[in-house]
């Protein structure tokens, strides 16, 4: 800090990246009073808000009324035959889209941000180089916080003529037919869109069932709900994509093919570290291409710290958010901490939706021995006039030794929402017993929760009472 002290830098920061976990950490470090520069090379907002979660949301909700339309009748109300038009979505996402880059961008400057839209280059451990400009930096820090991209697999001829979830929220018109090809968040969630707004939809998945990790149950609902609602191929490759007179025809591994007008693939993202002159100051990505941190996400190199999904913690916003402002208050605020990645709610915006917290059955039978397993699988209380043939999940698995709720699994009509609220109860350590006395709210679904009363599962290994 002594050596510090006796330079004077440009700037105390110097943040490469305008997404969530940037710009948290700038506005809070700015907060904290240091000197802070942020550069974006796109567009301020990164992934979650220009190409990701908040437009992908927005999609998800113009897809279920789809459903709401159809539901309505029985509930007395006659709809005439509903039409969509993929351009007035295209147009009001776009424009709520920039709306919030340009909230971004006034936050950042009222907390005395400098943005700069550039792309910014590491050349040592104290200097960037902002590449358009050709102008150098002198930081006390680098924060690194780039984010990942999607990745281009599988490497197969054709692969080129494929889109992924960056080009999908440029798309012009709704595709008649589309191939989504992987089994992970976003192609769960894509595929969900693409076939409750009328197209033809096909996914594709190399496993025997999508959302590998999740928990099984949770993976047999989806599973039947998708193959209800689109043309669900598990335990498929694709091996080549070719260019045809009305679209792009896909062939698969069992020799038959497929046409389509857009091929999307949701293979899973990579930190997005490239050309980034990481080499320069001897920062080696890890295995997984992340960059490597300690808990208080600073890199080898003392003056450079890295946050959010460049370094592949949990790819996830809130979590990048909030490693953005421990490192800004660990660094600026002298008070530091850490963020805890070890119990993170989570939701899957497929139709159904899929909220989860804390453990699958799989992992909890290891980890924990001897756990209790609730299981309540009913129609929704909406369907029995809809007549929708529809089903939700909910599942809570206990540690027997301690009684406390180790995972919380709900598939079905807001379950993220649901989720969101379980998971104050699971990080604060609730047993079975609290969920028990907590007065169930009828009639809801969320009730459930708390009225299982009957193990349906009681697995102690052998030799455990
Ligand atoms: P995921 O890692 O979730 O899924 C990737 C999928 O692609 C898996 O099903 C995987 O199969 C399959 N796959 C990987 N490589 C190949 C290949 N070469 N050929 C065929 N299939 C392949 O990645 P996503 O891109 O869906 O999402 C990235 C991350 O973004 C997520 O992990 C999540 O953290 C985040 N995200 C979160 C959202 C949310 O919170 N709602 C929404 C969207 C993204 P297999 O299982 O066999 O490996």
């Amino acid at each position: 800090m002594a050596d510090d002290l006796a330079h004077s830098y440009d700037v105390d920061l110097f943040v490469i990246g305008g997404g969530s976990g940037g710009v948290r950490a700038a506005r809070i470090a700015a907060g904290h009073g240091a000197r802070v520069q942020l550069a974006e090379e796109y567009r301020v907002g990164g992934t979650c808000v220009i190409r990701g979660c908040v437009p992908k949301k927005l999609m998800v909700y113009a897809g279920r009324y789809a459903d709401e339309f159809a539901d309505a009748a029985g509930f007395g109300w006659d709809v005439p035959a509903p039409r969509f038009d993929w351009r007035v979505l295209k147009a009001r996402r776009d424009a709520e889209v920039a709306r919030l880059e340009g909230i971004y961008d006034t936050n950042l400057g009222k907390a005395g941000v400098t943005v700069v839209a550039d792309r910014a280059v590491i050349e040592d451990a104290h200097t960037v180089r902002l590449v358009g400009q050709d102008k150098r930096v002198t930081a006390r820090f680098i924060l690194i916080a780039v984010g990942a991209e999607p990745v281009k697999e599988p490497l197969i001829p054709g692969a080129e003529l494929a889109i992924t979830s960056n080009e999908v929220f440029e798309l012009e018109t709704l595709p008649e037919r589309i191939l989504v090809v992987g089994g992970g968040y976003i192609a769960v969630e894509f595929a969900g869109v693409f076939a409750h707004l009328g197209a033809r939809t096909t996914l594709l998945h190399r496993g025997e069932k999508l959302l590998r990790g999740f928990d099984e149950e949770v993976r047999d609902a989806l599973d039947a709900a998708y193959a209800h609602r689109m043309d669900l191929r598990l335990n498929r490759m694709v091996e080549r994509l070719d260019k045809v007179e009305n679209g792009i025809r896909a062939t698969l591994d069992d020799g038959t093919t497929l046409e389509v007008d857009q091929v999307l693939t949701a293979t899973g993202r990579r930190p997005k570290i490239a050309g980034l002159g990481l080499e320069a100051v001897g920062i080696a990505a890890d295995a997984r291409g992340a960059i490597p941190v300690d808990a208080y996400s600073q890199t080898k190199v003392p003056s450079i710290y890295a946050v959010g999904d460049v370094t592949d913690r949990a790819a996830l916003t809130p979590i990048a958010i909030r490693e953005g402002h421990a490192f800004a208050d660990t660094v600026f605020g002298n008070k530091p901490w850490c963020v805890d990645h070890g119990l993170i709610p989570t939701a899957v915006f497929s139709t159904p939706e899929i909220g989860v917290v804390g453990h699958n059955e799989d992992v909890a039978r290891r980890h924990f021995g001897a756990i209790d397993v609730y299981r309540s699988s009913f129609r929704p209380m909406k369907a029995t006039l809809s007549g929708r043939d529809e089903r939700v999940l909910m599942k809570v698995i206990v540690d027997c030794a301690s009684d406390r709720v180790i995972g919380v699994h709900v598939v079905g009509h807001d379950a993220g929402e649901i989720i969101q609220a379980v998971g104050i109860a699971v990080t604060m350590g609730a047993t079975k017993a609290d969920f028990d006395r907590t007065i169930a709210v009828h009639p809801t679904a969320g009730e459930e929760l708390v009225t299982m009363r009957s193990p349906v599962v009681t697995k102690h290994p052998v030799g455990v009472g």
